[in-house]
């Protein structure tokens, strides 16, 4: 089942060169590598929270420029993985290179779990993933969910009328009479190697790598353990039933018909029932969703 997204996502992912994703009415950053500025222009500005994923220099190396034009006193708020040393180095060399800034960003270690509020009950959560290896404890490499949490009125008070579930409101509180409930309303696995599709659970929106058009490449690469291939992600589509995919990080040895037929193939072959879209190496893609996607069920 399709309905509107409810999200405006642009982005670039190209793997080795670069990878970026921008939510509009989050003002939220997923990644920051280079051609972000270029990329966005003037729209960079309403970026209020940037959430990097590892610090490979693909996915980090537009944050420079970016805080040089927008950068303010706590603005923004940079989320890195909390094991990595390369964060807290550029932040230092950051206010060394540019020491003219009006302000220092707010730069905030995240350990595997973290919840992030970004408002009108959103929330961004870290999940460590095994793109960057490191011992275990530590955090160096991450996936991010967004989820909407609500509140939801406890099944023993379903039957009362609207006057007085207002009434009990006012006598117990709100969190007495309700339960929190969350729903993912979007997955960016960022670099990632094939996981089984239980660890991301249900999302509207799924955002998955997709470095390899097939195993045999990856595996001849040993990249396999770092990064995602075509198969596999349908496969983890397929189960999980997202409302949108949208495939990234292509590697650059693949043209964009390979990769669009590639990903046809696939999904017929699934008989995939959701659209499919894919930023293709090389290019900058805005409003993502509202494309034609590569593949959409018959
Ligand atoms: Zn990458």
């Amino acid at each position: 089942m399709s309905s509107s997204p409810a999200f405006t996502i642009s982005g670039y992912s190209t793997a080795r060169y670069a990878t970026w994703f921008f939510i509009d009415e989050l003002g939220l950053l997923l990644d920051a590598g280079d051609g972000l500025i270029a990329g966005l222009m003037s729209k960079a500005a309403k970026i209020k929270h940037i959430a990097v994923s590892h610090p490979d220099r693909d996915h980090l190396s537009g944050l420079l420029h970016f805080l040089k034009l927008f950068g303010g006193q706590g603005v923004p708020t940079i989320y890195y993985p909390e094991s990595s040393g390369s964060f807290p180095a550029l932040a230092e060399f950051s206010q060394r290179f540019d020491p003219d800034q009006p302000g220092r960003p707010d730069w905030k270690p995240i350990a595997s779990g973290a919840e992030v509020v970004l408002g009108s009950g959103l929330v961004l959560r870290a999940q460590a993933n095994r793109h960057v290896p490191c011992e275990s404890g530590q955090t160096k490499s991450v996936s991010f969910s967004l989820l909407r949490k609500i509140r939801k009125l406890k099944p023993e008070h379903r039957h009362l009328t609207g006057p007085e579930i207002g009434a009990l409101k006012k006598s117990l509180g709100e969190a007495a009479i309700t339960d929190e409930v969350e729903h993912t309303e979007l997955i960016y696995t960022a670099d990632t190697p094939i996981e089984p599709a239980s660890r991301w659970g249900p999302t509207k929106i799924l955002i998955h790598e997709c470095t390899f058009l097939d195993a045999a490449t990856a595996e001849s690469k040993h990249q396999i353990a770092r990064h995602s291939y075509l198969d596999a992600v349908l496969d983890i589509a397929a189960e999980l039933q997202p409302q949108h995919l949208i495939l990234t990080h292509f590697s650059a040895r693949y043209g964009a018909d390979e990769i669009r037929e590639a990903i046809r193939a696939g999904a017929t072959k699934r008989q995939l029932g959701l659209p499919t879209y894919a930023v293709l190496p090389g290019e900058t893609v805005h409003n993502i969703l509202g494309h034609v996607p590569v593949y959409a069920p018959a």
